[in-house]
């Protein structure tokens, strides 16, 4: 069975809302958007920085064949072990059984979204291993029993009271909603977890191939503390992460916190290659890299697509959504929310599983003025509305044949002015059926899709006859 967390869709969305949404979720977005705008600000060079990093991206994503052969070649010569899995259920299936190999009981993870996407922890927890997120926002939302929220905040819908009730009743003490106070708490029971744990699992930020690199981008620490303590350093980590080279590191490194926290740099900066080579050494004695694909082998054969892969995963885009903003993460119904959720989730679940995603969009833009690798998300979202309406060759048409036919009608119908007049003449006819109080309801399908949630005003709206009196009133007036 599938170890891959649900898309829940849109119309189980309402069972996942906590009531601190949207004015938590707001809060801290504004405050990241003030931040990264001050930070731009610094660098005149930016927009010359974006083109950069987005040629750069373009570049991996045409060469990743090669790129990835060549951090496989580098990250054995450096000692480390490399595996290869073509699905979340592989993924989990490989770590499950490094773990079991080393009699492992207690894992300690830092943030990864490519665990988040293959579902380790539940996978871990079946076979008797005790995961423990030790980033605090994975950590408070662990103890919630729910996904992330955000990209790089993924406790940022909850207020401080309600993660002070939270660790009051999961860690059975009275907590303060002081937020050091909080902090300190989660850091002395996570010290233990470090203590013990046999494994530490991480995601990575980027994959250097030149050098079989992984590097990791964190604020607190956690993510140094899991991969050195333990002896067993296991990195999760999708095949888009690799980069060429250091050079290239350079240049996304000053894109990604500047964009994601509005930082210069974030605190954490670090470079893992392969495990420790001698005594006294800092790191583990075990290095495995698992390189997840998932689907998006598939997703790098369409052209349009495929630049979803630019992703740096710095959360920008949702900080200026106003849908994001106001709807929360969990309304993405899956582990990655925001624009970048809206264009990656259709193409790894599947248009026929998210198709409602592309549409959850007003196609402002402002999502692709400030992502730093210049992903053209409005773009991607109007072709994946081609893709769920129409269909192409990476997937057949998520829409009902009904609704298809339709919208092909009323296509059809605008576009030639007789049949227009002609429907314009018909329509009324229908009014007294369906009318109710002024509005029509209870119409047949598909229109009863529109009428179940929404009110359709009555057909009568002739706009020829309303334009000719409009004129005539006009033209009377001017003659005056
Ligand atoms: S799409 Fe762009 S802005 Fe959004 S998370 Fe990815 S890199 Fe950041």
């Amino acid at each position: 069975m599938s170890e891959t967390p649900t898309y829940i869709g849109f119309e189980e969305y309402s069972q996942h809302v906590p009531a601190s949404i949207p004015s938590a979720v707001q809060q801290a977005t504004n405050r990241f958007v003030s931040g990264r705008a001050a930070r731009v600000a610094e660098l005149p060079q930016w927009e010359e920085l974006r083109q950069i990093g987005s040629d750069i991206r373009l570049h991996t994503i045409e060469n990743m064949d090669v790129y990835l052969t060549q951090l496989e070649e580098n990250v054995k010569a450096a000692g480390g072990h490399v595996h290869w899995a073509e699905t979340a259920e592989e993924a989990n299936r490989i770590v499950v059984q490094i773990a079991q190999e080393h009699h492992v009981k207690i894992a300690v993870k830092s943030k990864s979204m490519a665990t988040e996407e293959i579902g380790l922890n539940r996978a871990l927890e079946k076979a008797g291993i005790q995961a423990i997120e030790t980033d605090l926002g994975e950590y408070i939302i662990q103890l919630a029993g729910t996904g992330p929220s955000h990209i790089i905040v993924p406790a940022v819908h909850l207020k401080k009271e309600e993660v002070a009730a939270l660790f009051s009743e999961k860690l059975d003490i009275n907590a303060p909603t002081d937020p050091i106070e909080l902090a300190r708490i989660a850091r002395e029971v996570l010290r233990e977890k470090f203590l013990h744990a046999g494994m530490g699992i991480t995601g990575g930020n980027f994959l250097v191939a030149e050098t079989g690199t992984l590097v990791m981008v964190t604020n607190e620490g956690n993510g140094r503390m899991c991969s050195t303590m333990p002896d067993l350093h296991v990195a999760v980590v999708g095949i888009d992460k690799i980069i060429p080279d250091w050079e290239s590191l350079t240049v996304f490194l000053k894109l990604l916190a500047r964009s994601a926290t509005g930082q210069k740099l974030s605190t954490y900066t670090q470079f893992i290659t392969g495990p420790r080579r001698e005594e006294g050494e800092f790191g583990p004695k075990e290095f495995h890299m698992v390189l997840l694909d998932n689907g998006r082998s598939d997703i790098l054969k369409d052209p349009v697509g495929r630049e979803v892969f630019k992703c740096i995963r710095c959360g920008a885009c949702a900080n200026v959504c106003p849908v994001y903003k106001n709807v929360g993460g969990f309304a993405y119904g899956w582990f990655i929310s925001g624009p970048i959720g809206a264009i990656l989730s259709p193409q790894m679940l599947g248009t026929q599983a998210a198709r409602e995603l592309p549409f959850a969009s007003t196609l402002c833009g402002a999502c692709a003025e400030v992502c730093p690798v210049k992903i053209p998300i409005p773009a991607i979202l109007l072709h994946l509305r081609r893709r769920v309406a129409q269909g192409d060759a990476f997937a057949l048409p998520a829409i009902s044949m009904p609704i298809r036919a339709t919208a092909r009608l009323s296509s059809v119908t605008l576009s030639q002015s007789w049949m227009y007049r002609v429907a314009g003449r018909l329509l009324p006819l229908i009014n007294p059926f369906f009318r109710r109080n002024n509005w029509l309801s209870g119409m047949p399908y598909p229109l009863s899709r529109w009428t179940k949630v929404r009110p359709l005003p009555p057909f009568g709206a002739r706009f020829r006859t309303w334009w000719k009196n409009v004129r005539s009133v006009r033209g009377k007036d001017s003659a005056q």
